[in-house]
């Protein structure tokens, strides 16, 4: 039987764990050559791409070393798959990192490095791909924003900043793009429980000396209404509506799909 994604190549960016490895996971179920990347020991490396592997019925699946804050390494990636490949079809934008502190006191390092890896590394995959997406007239771009990409936290400062800039990247790139059969979306989760997110529950329970569990009932407070945190393959699932034909023209439309009133999770609106 026909799959959505057959003879498609994706590369999803930081699919070791979380968010990533359940995109990355849809996209192999679905039939695509998967290419990923992302940090770790070399056994989470390989129980990853295990993982992955069990979805895909072709067993397409292929992990490359590359740091994301580095546009050098970026580019060298990109040409790499495509090389191997002859196409980079699909390139999900998902790494991240996150730090936490109030302004005066956020670590300058910190500040560049979460700058380089969530906002720039979106521009230097992007720019590496389109040249080939247009040749080809076909290319689906999707970032993984956040809602902090819409609105603010406290003690967020380099995250907030970048996601924001990453939703208005989208757009321009959706923009630049719209005559072509390119398309460039955002999705802009609330909370998806992952290991991005435990470290910080760990660290507003150590700081307010509460459980790990009350600590995450704050967290979910704040700004959940649901009270419940989005499940990475709830991600996943979005990411492949807007791969499917359903989802070809949505980064010109005018509809919000998915809005909740905490901006839960949006497919933010491109492109205008
Ligand atoms: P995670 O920590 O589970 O995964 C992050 C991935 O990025 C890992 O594979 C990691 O190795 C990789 N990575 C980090 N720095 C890298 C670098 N320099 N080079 C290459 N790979 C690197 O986190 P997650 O929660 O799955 O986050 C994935 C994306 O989703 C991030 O962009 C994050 O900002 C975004 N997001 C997460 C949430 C949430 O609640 N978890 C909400 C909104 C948006």
């Amino acid at each position: 039987m026909a799959r959505q994604l057959d003879g498609k190549t994706a590369i999803v960016t930081g699919a070791t764990s979380g968010i990533g490895l359940a995109i990355a996971e849809g996209l192999a179920a679905e039939g695509a050559t998967v290419v990923i990347n992302g940090l770790g020991t070399q056994q989470a490396i390989a129980e990853a791409v295990e993982r992955i592997q069990n979805r895909s019925p072709d067993g397409g699946v292929h992990h490359r070393e590359v740091d994301m804050r580095n546009p050098d390494e970026i580019q060298a990636y990109m040409n790499a798959v495509e090389e191997k490949h002859g196409a980079i079809d699909i390139l999900v934008n998902n790494a991240g990192i996150q730090h936490v502190d109030q302004v005066e006191d956020f670590p300058r390092e910190k500040w560049d490095d979460i700058i380089a890896a969530n906002l720039s590394a979106v521009f230097h995959a992007t720019a590496a791909v389109l040249p080939g997406m247009k040749v080809r007239d076909f290319g689906r771009i999707i970032n993984i924003a956040s809602v902090h990409g819409l609105v603010a936290s406290l003690n967020k400062a380099a995250y907030v900043s970048a996601k924001h800039g990453v939703v208005d990247l989208t757009k321009v790139t959706a923009l630049e793009n719209a005559e072509r059969n390119v398309t460039c979306n955002a999705i802009c989760p609330g909370w998806v429980f992952t290991p991005l997110v435990e470290a910080q529950i760990e660290k507003i329970a150590q700081t307010e000396g509460i459980s790990v569990s009350d600590a995450s009932d704050t967290l979910l407070r704040e700004k959940e209404p649901t009270l419940r945190f989005t499940k990475a393959e709830e991600i996943a699932a979005a990411v492949l509506f807007l791969l499917s034909a359903a989802g070809a023209n949505h980064d010109r439309q005018l509809s919000y799909i998915g809005w909740r009133m905490d901006c839960a999770m949006i497919f933010r609106r491109t492109g205008c």
